[in-house]
C-alpha cells in the first residue's frame, strides 16, 4: 500500500457543550457514570455501537443531535453538573498533598505491559492489566504524582467469538488511535515525541501517545509508523501474541523505549515501579544511562537498585519470561560495550541457573530495593520460590514483601450500589474508601432495599447475557426457534452463580463439571434450582484452555442444562462488570496456591455479591466465616488429581448443604440471612481490598523510601551508591572469615518466666569491623525448619580482645513456653533497606 496521512475530524461541538471533547479524553469518565450519560443520552444506540468509546462517539454522532442537546435545559443542567464534578476532581486538595505537601514533585513511574482501564481501550488481557488500570485510577484519586508507561497495541488483545461448535475464535481488529481517547504526547518543545530503540541491525521508531486518567498520565508506545519496516510495524500489534522474538522486542520497547520516552518528555521519576517482569529492561537502560554519564558499572547497578520497586505476579517459575543467551546476544549484545562489561557480566544481571537463560524476574529481583507479591499467601510462595538465593536465611526474613491487591471501588460499583452508599454511608463515601469504620453503616441499609437493589442488577445482568447469547446464535446461523428460546434463558428467581475470568487451566473453570450428575441435580432441583453463567477467554495458544470453553459450551447444549448453564462470549471489562454486579454468588476455583491474588471477587463484593472461593490469593485475608464461603481447606497438595477431586467434593457439599438452602430461606420474600451475609461482605471487603488502601501502602512502604534513597544514592555523581557498592563487595569478599571463637551460656538452674540467660560470644571478624555487623540473639518458637516468629535482640559489644576478636554479651529474658534461641551475625549498614539486603549470615556453629 502507498503511504498517506490520516486526519480525524470531529463534528463541530456546539459552543455551550464544547467541553465534551475534553471529557471524552479523560478516562475519569470511566468511573463517573453521570459523565457517561452525557454521551449515551444523546444517542444510546451509537453509544453501545462504539463500545462506550466517547471519542469515537463524537466522531460519528449526528451533529443535529448535539445541537438538540445543547438547546435542552435539562441536558445542559446535567452537563454543567458533570463539568463541575470534573473540575472539582481535578483541582481539589488530595490525600497526597495533605500528607506530603513537600513531596508533590516526587514522581513515580509505573511500567506495565498491559493496562485495563476501560473497554474502549482494549490493551489488557486480564487481572494484571486491570490492576495496573485500577492502580492508576487510585493514584489519580489520591493525588500521587505518578505516570504510567505501557504499549498501545494496534490490535489490542483479541475479541472472542464462540462458534457453533463451541470453539473459541480469536478475532483481531485494527484500532484507529485517532478514534481512541489518546492524544500524541508532546515534548517540552511542543513537538510530537518519536524515539528510537535499537533492535538487531536497525533502529525502531516509536511514537508516544498519552492517555489521561484523571490527574494521571499514561504514556503508550506505538511502533506502527511508516518509518519502520512492515514487519516492525507489527511488533506492537498484539498483546501477548507472536514468538519469543516479538516478546523480547516488545519488552525492549517497553523497558528501554519507555525510559527514553520519559526522558524526551522531560519527566524525571524519583521511583521506578516494575509491574511484572515484562518491564524489567528499564533496569538495563537506566544502568546504561548512568554508565554513559561516567558512572562505573557496579555503582550504576547500585544506584538503579536504590529506587526500583518490583511487583511479581506469577507463582510458578515456568510463568516467568526467560530468553536464551543467544537471543540476548542478538538483541542486547550491542550494549555490552556501552556498559563497559563483558557478556558474562551482562548475563549475570538476570541469569537463571536452572533454566539456563536470562530471566526477567531475576533481573528485576536482583536490582530492586523492594520486591513484593500481591497477597500474603503469594508473598510466602514467592519467598519459597527464591529461597535458594537466600541460603541459611529464615524464610520469614527473606526480603520479599506482600501488598495485597485491591480494586478501584468507584469503577466497579454499580450505579445503584453507589446510590445506596451515598444514602447510608454518606454523600462523601468515596472520599475515604479505605476507612473501615465508615463501612459499618451498611448495616443500616434496610434488608428489603438492599435485596431489591440486587434484584435490579440481576435483571439487568440477565438481559445483558440473553442479548449476548442471541447475538452469537444469530451470527452462527442457528435455528430461529433456538434464538427465540435463548431470549428466555435464565431466571431472576433462581440462585445464580457467576464464573468469569481468563480461562487459564489453573483456574479450573470445569471444577464444577467434574460430576455432571450431581450438577444436574443441583440445576434441576424443582424447588431450589441453580443456574450458572460462565465467561472468559483462553489465550489463542492455550489449547487446553480452549477445550475448557468447549466443554462448557457442550454442557450448555445438553438437554439437562439448556438455558440454565450458559457461556457468555467476549469477556472484557464490560461483560465483567455486568456479571459481577448481577449474580448471587461469585465462584473462584483456582488450584491453590496458583492464584497470586485474583481481584474479580473483590469487585463482586463491592456489589454485595457473595464470594465462594478456594482459600487462595486474597481470599484467606478477607474470609471471616460470615462474609462469604470457603471451598476446601487451606492445605497443600502435591497431587493435582487428588486436589481437584477434594475441592470439587467440597464445592458440591457447600452448594447442596449450605449455599442453596440458605439462599432460598425467605421471610416475606427476602432471604434475610443471605442479605445479612451481603452486608457482612460490604462491611468487611471493599474498604480493605480497594486500590485506595493498596496505593497508599505502596506509597508509604515503597515509593517514598525509594524516592529518598534514589536522591541520596545518586547525588554527587552517585557517590553514596559507589560507597555502598564497594562496601557490599567488601562484605561479600570477607564474610567467610567471620567465626565464633567461643560461645558461653549461663542458664539458671530453674527456668521461670522472667528468668535471665546470660550469653557471651567471642567473635573473630577478620577484616570486618564491629560497625559492619550486628550480632544478635534470635529467640523464637521451635519449628520444623528452625525458629519461627523470632524476636531479635542485638548483643552488646563488651570487650575488644585484640586480633580482631570481639566479645559480645546479652541477657535473654525468658517468656513462657518452649522456645529456642541462638546467636548470629548479619551485615549492618544504615543504608540497607532490610536485614538481608545482602544474603549473608553467620550462625553460631553450636550452642
Ligand atoms: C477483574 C478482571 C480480571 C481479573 O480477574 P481474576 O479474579 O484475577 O481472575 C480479569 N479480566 C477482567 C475483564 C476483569 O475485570
Amino acid at each position: 500500500m502507498y503511504p498517506f496521512r490520516t486526519v480525524s475530524v470531529m463534528p463541530e461541538l456546539p459552543e455551550r457543550i464544547a467541553r465534551l471533547s475534553e471529557l471524552a479524553r479523560n478516562l475519569w469518565f470511566s468511573w463517573c457514570l453521570r459523565s457517561q450519560e452525557l454521551f449515551s443520552r444523546v444517542d444510546r444506540v451509537l453509544w453501545e455501537k462504539v463500545n462506550h468509546n466517547p471519542v469515537k462517539f463524537l466522531l460519528h454522532v449526528d451533529g443535529n443531535k448535539l445541537k438538540h442537546a445543547a438547546a435542552d435545559p435539562d441536558y445542559l443542567a446535567h452537563y454543567d453538573m458533570v463539568m463541575n464534578l470534573l473540575d472539582e476532581y481535578m483541582h481539589r486538595e488530595t490525600w497526597f498533598e495533605k500528607v506530603h505537601p513537600d513531596l508533590t514533585n516526587q514522581l513515580v513511574a509505573y511500567f506495565s505491559a498491559e493496562f485495563g482501564i476501560h473497554e474502549s481501550n482494549p490493551v489488557y488481557s486480564g487481572g494484571l492489566g486491570l490492576l495496573a488500570g485500577d492502580h492508576s485510577k487510585s493514584a489519580s484519586d489520591l493525588g500521587l504524582p505518578l505516570v504510567g508507561v505501557g504499549i498501545l497495541y494496534k490490535q489490542g488483545y483479541f475479541c472472542q467469538k464462540i462458534n457453533r461448535e463451541g470453539w473459541q475464535e480469536a478475532h483481531y481488529s485494527f484500532m484507529d488511535f485517532n478514534e481512541m481517547p489518546v492524544i500524541p504526547a508532546r515534548g517540552q518543545d511542543g513537538q510530537e515525541v518519536i524515539i528510537t530503540v535499537p533492535l538487531p541491525g536497525r533502529d525502531l521508531f516509536i511514537k508516544v501517545w498519552q492517555l489521561q486518567v484523571g490527574r494521571v498520565s499514561i504514556y503508550f508506545l506505538d511502533a506502527d509508523l511508516t518509518a519502520n519496516s512492515r514487519e516492525d510495524r507489527l511488533l506492537t500489534a498484539k498483546l501477548y501474541g507472536g514468538d519469543q522474538a516479538t516478546r523480547i522486542s516488545q519488552e525492549i520497547i517497553l523497558g528501554i523505549g519507555g525510559v527514553k520516552a520519559l526522558r524526551r518528555l522531560g519527566i524525571t521519576p524519583a521511583a521506578w515501579h516494575i509491574n511484572e517482569g515484562h518491564a524489567a529492561f528499564i533496569i538495563v537502560e537506566r544502568i546504561r544511562e548512568l554508565v554513559q554519564s561516567g558512572v562505573a558499572f557496579p555503582t550504576a547497578c547500585e544506584a538503579v537498585r536504590s529506587n526500583t520497586i518490583f511487583t511479581t505476579h506469577t507463582p510458578v517459575p515456568a510463568g516467568h519470561d526467560v530468553f536464551s543467551p543467544e537471543m540476548i546476544d542478538q538483541y542486547l549484545g550491542h550494549l555490552y560495550g556501552q556498559l563497559g562489561i563483558d557478556r558474562d557480566r551482562f548475563m549475570a544481571l538476570g541469569w537463571d541457573q536452572e533454566r539456563q537463560g536470562f530471566n526477567m524476574t531475576r533481573l528485576a529481583l536482583n536490582h530492586s530495593a523492594f520486591t513484593n507479591g500481591v497477597s500474603k499467601l503469594h508473598g510466602q510462595v514467592t519467598k519459597q520460590m527464591f529461597r535458594h538465593l537466600y541460603k541459611d536465611i529464615p524464610l520469614e526474613e527473606i526480603p520479599i514483601y506482600s501488598i495485597t491487591n485491591g480494586v478501584h471501588t468507584e469503577t466497579w460499583a454499580a450505579r445503584e450500589m453507589k446510590l445506596l452508599f451515598e444514602k447510608y454511608i454518606g454523600p462523601d463515601w468515596r472520599e475515604n474508601i479505605s476507612d473501615q469504620s465508615r463501612w459499618q453503616k451498611v448495616y443500616e441499609i434496610p434488608d428489603r432495599e438492599l435485596w431489591q437493589t440486587h434484584m435490579i442488577l440481576k435483571e439487568r445482568m440477565i438481559k445483558f447475557v440473553q442479548h449476548n447469547l442471541c447475538q452469537r446464535m444469530e451470527r452462527n446461523f442457528q435455528p430461529i426457534e433456538l434464538i427465540r428460546e435463548s431470549a428466555g434463558y435464565l431466571s431472576k428467581d433462581v440462585l445464580t452463580i457467576g464464573f468469569a475470568r481468563r480461562f487459564a487451566t489453573y483456574k479450573r473453570a470445569n471444577l464444577l463439571l467434574r460430576d455432571k450428575e450431581r450438577l444436574a441435580r443441583l440445576v434441576n432441583d424443582p424447588r431450589q434450582p441453580v443456574q450458572i453463567i460462565f465467561a472468559g477467554k483462553a489465550h489463542p495458544a492455550d489449547r487446553p484452555g480452549q477445550e475448557l470453553i468447549k466443554q462448557i459450551c457442550d454442557l450448555a447444549e445438553d438437554e439437562r442444562f439448556r438455558g440454565k448453564v450458559v457461556m457468555v462470549e467476549n469477556y472484557d471489562i464490560n461483560v465483567s462488570r455486568h456479571l459481577l454486579q448481577g449474580v448471587d454468588v461469585w465462584l473462584n476455583t483456582p488450584r491453590r496456591p496458583m492464584e497470586a491474588s485474583g481481584t474479580s471477587g473483590q469487585k463482586a463484593a463491592i456489589n454485595a455479591v457473595i464470594n465462594c472461593s478456594i482459600l487462595d490469593g486474597w481470599w484467606p485475608e478477607a474470609y471471616n466465616g460470615e462474609n462469604g464461603f470457603a471451598i476446601g481447606v487451606d492445605k497443600e497438595y502435591n497431587n493435582e488429581e487428588i486436589q481437584d477431586r477434594e475441592d470439587a467434593e467440597s464445592l458440591y457439599d457447600l452448594l447442596e448443604q449450605v449455599i442453596v438452602p440458605y439462599y432460598y430461606r425467605r421471610v416475606n420474600g427476602v432471604p434475610r440471612e443471605w442479605v445479612r451475609r451481603m452486608k457482612d461482605c460490604l462491611a468487611t471487603i471493599p474498604w480493605k481490598f480497594s486500590t485506595e488502601r493498596m496505593v497508599k501502602e505502596y506509597t508509604q512502604r515503597f515509593y517514598l523510601p525509594a524516592a529518598q534513597r534514589g536522591v541520596a544514592f545518586m547525588a554527587n555523581s552517585c557517590q553514596l551508591a559507589s560507597q555502598i557498592q564497594r562496601h557490599k563487595q567488601f562484605l561479600r569478599d570477607n564474610w567467610q572469615q567471620i567465626s565464633f571463637r567461643s560461645l558461653r551460656v549461663h542458664e539458671p538452674a530453674v527456668l521461670k518466666v522472667g528468668s535471665e540467660i546470660f550469653i557471651e560470644a567471642e567473635l573473630y571478624l577478620g577484616f570486618l569491623k564491629p560497625q559492619d555487623v550486628i550480632v544478635e540473639v534470635v529467640y523464637g518458637q521451635v519449628g520444623d525448619h528452625g525458629l519461627n516468629n523470632s524476636v531479635l535482640m542485638p548483643m552488646t559489644l563488651s570487650q575488644e580482645l585484640g586480633d580482631n576478636v570481639y566479645q559480645y554479651t546479652s541477657n535473654l529474658v525468658l517468656i513462657q513456653g518452649i522456645s529456642g534461641y541462638t546467636v548470629r551475625v548479619r551485615p549492618d549498614n544504615p543504608h540497607f533497606v532490610s536485614h538481608f539486603e545482602l544474603p549473608l549470615v553467620k550462625w553460631a556453629d553450636h550452642i
